[in-house]
């Protein structure tokens, strides 16, 4: 057989499914974390179980990657998936990110979309849409399981103590309880936010604290694997278990030195980058060298998460989006200039049929992505007659943290949603 004879490369003969591997995605088992699901489902039950007039609170606290979000956003999963079949009585899930919501309005607004309330942006005052959802509530016999979660952004904003106080106290909007109420409530750092809350507001509760320790590298070696073999993210041939204990012992917590991160984002995150160059570089096996160099790059930025990219500003997104897809158009260069991004930009708004940002808007938007982090910027230095000056030239702007191929794709999906 001649080389030419040869079959073609498949395209993706690492990751069977991309998206499994985002934090997106609510992976069907929740290793290590049955204790703490079964405590918080233990203390919220008699909410679960139908009885009204009654406030029960869960505080769910740990450091990032912890699971915290996945473990209440299965909770809530699962008491869908029983009201479907009628095993329990009819109960409203609400997952609140005050990261994303931050005023009152705003966190009002989501749990009424949550409940499938139509709720819009102007013409209703907050206290009627609270009004609207209470009686939403009481009138169909509906329970409420509330996740409020990264309280910890919530409570350091001016309005959050008001915030935190009514979602505490929505049943008792008039004077009695008129529905049970289930509260997740999630921290990062519990200790030192609670500094932040207003001693009457949680003291009068029933609270249950539950704590969520950092992972250590034997756990994460179990959710590395069981995003392999069980959720079938990563074809099971493509990885042997040295490739997974390195990675778990990268990132691994050690309670004994209190050192190590512990996050099982991070270490999701460098399986899949790990598998992506694997891919790249056209073989159908991760190997250490792959999981070295994505450590080694410190490719572990966070900020590029969906749910980082997600709060950007419209115009920031169409921004990034514009660098993204002109670096991807030019290959060879690792920065492209302000002028090329901006025509592209323009591109863009008019095939979303938006009107693009004047010059100064949009300088003011690249100073901001250039401070998040997103993108790197330089001046190029102009020469003349063997002096080298600094001329106003435009600037040059590149990208080096991330493939441009996933960030264009994330980007996309992120706009088109936003738009639609
Ligand atoms: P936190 O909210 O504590 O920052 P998340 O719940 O967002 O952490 O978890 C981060 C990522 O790690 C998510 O992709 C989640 O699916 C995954 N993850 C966390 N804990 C587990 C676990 N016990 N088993 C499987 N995946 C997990
Ligand atoms: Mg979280």
């Amino acid at each position: 057989m001649s080389l030419l004879d040869a079959d073609p490369v498949p395209p993706n003969k690492i990751i069977l499914d991309e998206y499994k591997l985002t934090n997106d995605y609510l992976p069907k088992k929740l290793p290590h974390r049955e204790r703490q699901i079964s405590e918080i489902v233990d203390h919220l039950k008699p909410i679960f179980q139908g009885e009204e007039n009654i406030v029960r609170v869960a505080i769910l606290d740990g450091p990032i990657g912890t699971g915290k979000t996945a473990v209440a956003r299965s909770i809530g999963e699962k008491l869908r998936e029983y009201v479907d079949k009628r095993k329990i009585p009819p109960i409203a899930y609400s997952h609140v990110n005050s990261q994303s919501f931050n005023t009152k309005f705003q966190v009002m607004r989501k749990i009424g979309k949550d409940l499938g309330l139509n709720i819009p942006r102007k013409g209703f005052s907050t206290q009627e849409v609270t009004e609207y959802i209470v009686n939403f509530l009481d009138k169909n016999q509906y329970n409420l399981f509330l996740v409020i979660d990264e309280t910890d952004v919530l409570v350091r904003h001016p309005e959050g103590n008001n915030v935190l106080y009514t979602l505490l106290r929505l049943g008792e909007i008039y004077g009695s309880h008129r529905f049970g109420l289930a509260l997740a409530i999630i921290f990062r750092n519990y200790t030192v936010s609670v500094e932040y809350i207003d001693k009457s507001i949680l003291s009068s509760f029933n609270s249950r604290f539950v704590k969520f320790n950092p992972y250590t590298s034997r756990e994460l070696e179990n959710i590395l694997e069981a995003r392999i073999v069980h959720e079938k993210a990563i074809r099971e041939e493509a990885v042997n278990d040295e490739i997974i204990t390195m990675i778990a012992d990268a990132v691994g917590y050690d309670p004994a030195t209190g050192k190590g991160y512990g996050d099982a984002r991070m270490a999701i995150k460098i399986l899949w980058f790990a598998a992506r160059r694997a891919e790249r570089e056209g073989r159908n096996r991760i190997l250490p060298e792959d999981v070295r160099d994505v450590i080694n790059r410190g490719v572990l930025p966070t900020i590029y998460d969906r749910e980082f990219l997600q709060r950007l500003q419209l115009h920031e997104k169409l921004l990034l989006l514009a660098v993204a897809r002109t670096l991807m158009l030019n290959r060879e260069r690792a920065y492209v200039s302000m002028g090329v991004v901006k025509l592209e930009y323009e591109d863009l708004c008019e095939r979303y049929g938006i009107r693009p940002l004047g010059h100064t808007s949009i300088w003011e938007r690249i100073q901001k992505l250039r401070t998040y982090g997103l993108i790197e910027t330089k001046v190029d230095k102009g020469r003349t007659r063997g002096r080298t000056t600094r001329i106003q030239i435009p600037e040059q702007i590149g990208i080096s943290k991330v493939p441009l191929d996933l960030l264009e794709k994330t980007l996309k999906e992120l706009i088109e949603r936003e738009l639609s």
